[in-house]
C-alpha cells in the first residue's frame, strides 16, 4: 500500500531539515522524497502541513518485561513465563504508540524478548523491530543476577555467550559493574573483568553480533571499552581516559538519563525501594556531568531510556529526549541520537535510521515542529514500520 505524505516538515535523521516536502513509501521502502507531486501514485494521502516526519525512532535500551512501577524489578523477578510474555507484548505496543519502531531489549527474565521478536517477525502479533539479548550475562551475585545468567571466569563466559547466540540473541548484554536496582550490589564496583568481557565480545564478533555493557563506575567502564564492547550503557563516571578510550575504539554511549531522573524524582514516597533511591541519587550528578563531557568530546551518543525501570514508562521516549536537550544537545542532535546514530550502533544504518529513498519505510509523524515546540515528541500521530501503518491517533 502506497502512502503519500504531502507538504511535511522533514528531519532526515542525519542532521538535515527540510520544509514542505512530499514523501511516498510502501512496504518495500521509501520510494520518493522531494517537491514533486506523487499523489497519483498513492493509495493513502496524509496532509502533512502541521506535521513533522522523522525516521522511525530507535530506543537502544528498554526492558519490555518490566512495567515501570515503583518496584518493577521485584515484579519481573516474580513473574511466570506467561505473565512476562503478556507484559512484554503490552509494552511493545506502547513503544509503537510513542513512535519507537525499533528497540534493543537489554535483558529480560527467560528469553521473552527473543520469543517476542520471533512472534512479531512471524506476524503473530504487531510490535516494534526487536533486537534481543535474552538473559544478561552477569557474574555470580552480580547486577541483575535475579534474572541473568551467572558466570565466573573466561570459560564460563565463553559458554554463556555461545549459548545466548544459539538461543537467538541478536547481541550480548554484559554487566561490567554493579547497578542501582540490584539490592546488595555496589553500583560503581567493577564486576565482569576485562578478560571475561573480551571473550564475550570475541564470541559475539565471530557470530556477527554486537555487545552492550551495563557500566556505571569508571574502572568497569574502561574494562568494558578495552574489552571491545559496542555500547556503554549509562556511563555514569566517565573520566578523561574513558573518553579517550571511547574515541579510540569508536564506542557508543547510551546514556539512559531518564532512569535515575525518574527514580530520584519519585523517590521512596512513591514506593521505590530505599536502596535504589539512594544509589540513584549518588549517580545522578556524575551521570549528567559525564553525558555533557561525552557530548562536548564528540563521543557517539545514541538514545536509550532504560524503560521499565521505576516510573520510566514504555511509551515515554520524550522524557529521555528532553533530558538530552536539557544537558546540551541541539534538537537536530537529539533526533540524530534517536535515529541514525542508534541505527549505526545496531549496524542497520544502511536500512533505517534516516529518511532516504531506498531505505525501509520506518516513518513517524508528530504534531508540530520540535525545533519550535519540543513537546511535539509527545504528540505522535502516525507510525509506520516497513511501510505498514502500526498506529494512527484517531
Ligand atoms: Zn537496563
Amino acid at each position: 500500500m502506497k502512502t503519500y505524505i504531502q507538504s511535511v516538515t522533514l528531519y532526515d535523521g542525519r542532521g538535515n531539515k527540510q520544509e514542505s516536502i512530499n514523501l511516498l513509501f510502501d512496504e518495500t521502502g521509501i520510494l520518493e522524497i522531494g517537491t514533486a507531486d506523487y499523489s497519483s501514485h498513492a493509495d493513502r494521502i496524509i496532509d502533512g502541513r502541521s506535521l513533522t516526519a522523522l525516521p522511525g525512532l530507535i530506543d537502544l535500551h528498554v526492558h519490555l518485561t518490566m512495567d515501570g512501577t515503583a518496584d518493577s524489578m521485584s515484579k519481573t523477578v516474580a513473574d511466570s513465563v506467561g505473565v512476562a510474555a503478556y507484559r512484554a507484548l503490552v509494552h511493545a505496543e506502547k513503544q509503537i504508540q510513542a513512535g519507537v519502531v525499533t528497540v534493543r531489549n537489554c535483558g529480560s527474565k527467560y528469553n521473552i524478548d527473543i520469543e517476542l521478536r520471533k512472534a512479531i517477525s512471524e506476524g503473530i502479533v504487531k510490535g516494534p523491530r526487536i533486537f534481543a539479548c535474552g538473559q544478561p550475562i552477569t557474574m555470580t551475585g552480580g547486577h541483575c543476577h535475579m534474572f541473568g545468567t551467572e558466570v565466573d571466569g573466561v570459560e564460563e563466559v565463553r559458554k554463556a555467550a555461545r549459548l545466548k547466540i544459539k538461543e537467538g540473541a541478536d547481541f550480548l548484554k554484559l554487566m561490567a559493574t554493579g547497578g542501582g536496582l540490584t539490592p546488595g550490589v555496589k553500583a560503581g564496583a567493577s564486576q565482569l573483568t576485562e578478560e571475561e568481557m573480551a571473550i564475550a565480545c570475541q564470541v559475539a564478533n565471530e557470530a556477527g553480533k554486537r555487545t552492550a555493557a551495563h557500566a556505571q563506575g569508571c574502572e568497569g567502564i574502561k574494562n568494558a571499552i578495552r574489552a571491545g564492547v559496542t555500547t556503554i550503557e549509562h556511563g555514569v563516571e566517565l573520566d578523561d581516559e574513558a573518553i579517550q578510550l571511547m574515541k579510540e575504539k569508536s564506542t557508543y554511549l547510551v546514556p539512559t538519563l531518564a532512569a535515575p531522573y525518574q527514580i530520584v524524582k519519585n523517590g521512596t514516597a512513591a514506593g521505590i525501594p530505599e536502596f535504589a533511591v539512594r544509589k540513584n541519587e549518588e549517580a545522578m550528578v556524575p551521570h549528567r556531568a559525564s553525558f555533557r563531557k561525552a557530548h562536548q568530546e564528540n563521543i557517539k551518543i545514541a538514545a536509550g531510556t532504560d524503560a521499565g525501570t521505576p516510573f520510566n514508562l514504555h511509551g515515554d521516549f520524550a522524557t529521555e529526549l528532553e533530558l538530552m536537550k536539557e544537558e546540551g544537545m541541539s534538537v537536530l542532535e537529539v533526533i540524530h541520537a534517536a535515529t541514525y546514530m542508534a541505527a549505526e550502533a545496531l549496524g542497520i544504518e544502511d536500512k533505517t535510521g534516516s529518511l532516504e529513498v531506498g531505505k525501509w519505510a520506518d516513518v513517524v509523524l508528530i504534531d508540530g515542529d520540535p525545533q519550535t515546540d519540543f513537546s511535539a515528541f509527545r504528540r505522535v500521530m502516525h507510525v509506520f514500520k516497513n511501510g505498514e501503518n502500526l498506529f494512527s491517533k484517531v
